[in-house]
């Protein structure tokens, strides 16, 4: 085994938007910063809607995790502001607000629902009749009951993000190592580095673990600190708006069909993004038949006209979702060992403040008061198989119903 002479101050394993904005704030912070990823940039992002949903996301339950969203959703327009500085490249961020439509008087009762959960919870959102719906988005389906607007639910490309991301990191300094880690390496019960699979061996003063989905399979990882990560399936399709219809759609439209969430994500570019289902596989990323259809036919319902459109593109990819939702961040009880995953299906939103807390972690070895609540150490007494999710079987169950 070949020993390499690099070592830095922090090692980030992963590379997906999560992995990359950590090492970006590390690196501007001064530490001397190394990403191992065979491909940086890829990862969920490579599918995802790029909704910055902190209010049309709200859910029961899910209170703390608001806090994080809100404090991301408000760093989102300063953040691309310096990551476009920084890379000379567009990432795509549209102010152009949400819509969040009901079709039947059920769907219709639980967006009052949800509206009134909002107003307590402090946030934004106007209450409008069908009318008034189809009067912001002509195209939307005449038997609209109702709706919610959200003029603070933004978007970005998290494509282009992603892309920005590994070009901010490349002209901060951060080194890429182009290779799986196999392993983490633990010496005198402390994290010192990794072995990539082409043998070498990086040393580094702290070791981030973001790597998504796979986060909880990398070998090495003494049982106590595996993170009880398992990925979600998301099939997303894209279609493309000619000019001669444009505008189609001028903000996200999204509602719950049938009891399936469904989006529609209206880019500056043409692209228009349908998304997605939620399924439990293990690490499957099939596009089906099923999954292609139903997103078809729930989009429909909501916009007609969606069926003119030419469909670009079909692809599959895996949420990284923790037992309550939220992400893992910081340190471990391993010390040298931090965690920023579990970001399920608000790592895009949650992609700024996600930066900002990991390098105040890595500076100063505390959390910050906005991080606190998402300390690793919430799982201490978690199962260690609940990261191990199986791969997928015959009797896999179908489909279930949540958004993103
Ligand atoms: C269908 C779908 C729709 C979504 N829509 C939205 C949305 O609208 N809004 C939103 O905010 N979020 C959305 N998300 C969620 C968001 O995309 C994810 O939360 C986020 O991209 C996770 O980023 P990550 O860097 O943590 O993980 P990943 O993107 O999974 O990246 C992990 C990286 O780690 C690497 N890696 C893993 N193990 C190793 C190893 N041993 N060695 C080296 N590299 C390793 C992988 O190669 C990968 O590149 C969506 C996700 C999906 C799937």
């Amino acid at each position: 085994m070949r020993i390499s002479g690099d070592s830095s101050d922090v090692l980030v394993v992963g590379g997906g938007i999560i992995g990359l904005v950590t090492a970006w704030r590390s690196a501007q912070r001064g530490l001397r910063t190394t990403l191992a990823d065979p491909a940086p940039g890829g990862g969920a992002a490579q599918v995802a809607a790029g909704m910055l949903a902190a209010v049309t996301e709200l859910h029961y339950g899910e209170q703390t995790l608001l806090g994080l969203n809100v404090a991301s959703a408000e760093r989102y327009p300063a953040f691309v502001a310096e990551l476009e500085e920084a890379s000379g490249l567009t990432t795509g961020f549209r102010s152009c607000g949400t819509l969040s439509v009901a079709l039947d008087s059920d769907d219709r009762a639980h967006l009052r629902e949800l509206h009134a959960l909002q107003q307590r919870s402090g946030l934004r959102s106007e209450w409008l009749s069908g009318r008034e719906c189809r009067r912001l988005e002509p195209m939307l389906a005449p038997g609209v009951r109702g709706g919610l607007r959200v003029d603070g639910d933004h978007q970005v490309d998290p494509r282009r993000l992603a892309s920005a991301l590994v070009t901010a990191c490349e002209r901060a300094g951060v080194l890429f190592r182009r290779a799986w880690v196999r392993r983490l390496t633990v010496t005198g019960g402390r994290a010192t580095g990794v072995v990539l699979a082409d043998g070498t061996e990086p040393a580094a003063g702290q070791v981030v673990l973001a790597g998504g989905s796979l986060s909880g399979r990398l070998a090495g990882l003494p049982e106590a600190v595996v993170p009880p990560v398992r990925p979600v399936k998301g099939q997303v399709l894209r279609l493309t708006v000619p000019s001669a219809y444009a505008p189609f759609l001028s903000r996200t439209v999204r509602a719950v069909v049938r009891g399936s969430h469904v989006y529609l994500v209206p880019r500056a570019d043409g692209e228009l993004v349908v998304g997605a289902t939620t399924e439990e596989l293990g690490w499957d990323t099939t596009v089906t038949a099923g999954g292609v259809y139903e997103l078809l036919r729930d989009a429909h319902d909501l916009i007609p006209g969606i069926t003119e459109l030419p469909l670009t593109e079909t692809r599959a990819g895996l949420r990284p979702a923790s037992p309550d939702n939220a992400p893992l961040l910081g340190p471990t009880a391993l010390p040298g060992l931090h965690l920023a995953t579990g970001h399920h299906r608000n790592g895009v939103l949650l992609t700024p403040v996600t930066g900002d807390v990991m390098a105040h972690v890595l500076t100063t070895g505390e959390l910050p008061e906005v991080g606190r609540p998402f300390a690793p150490s919430r799982f201490a007494s978690a199962s260690p198989e609940a990261g191990q999710s199986s791969p997928p079987e015959d009797t896999a169950p179908a489909p279930q119903e949540q958004p993103v």
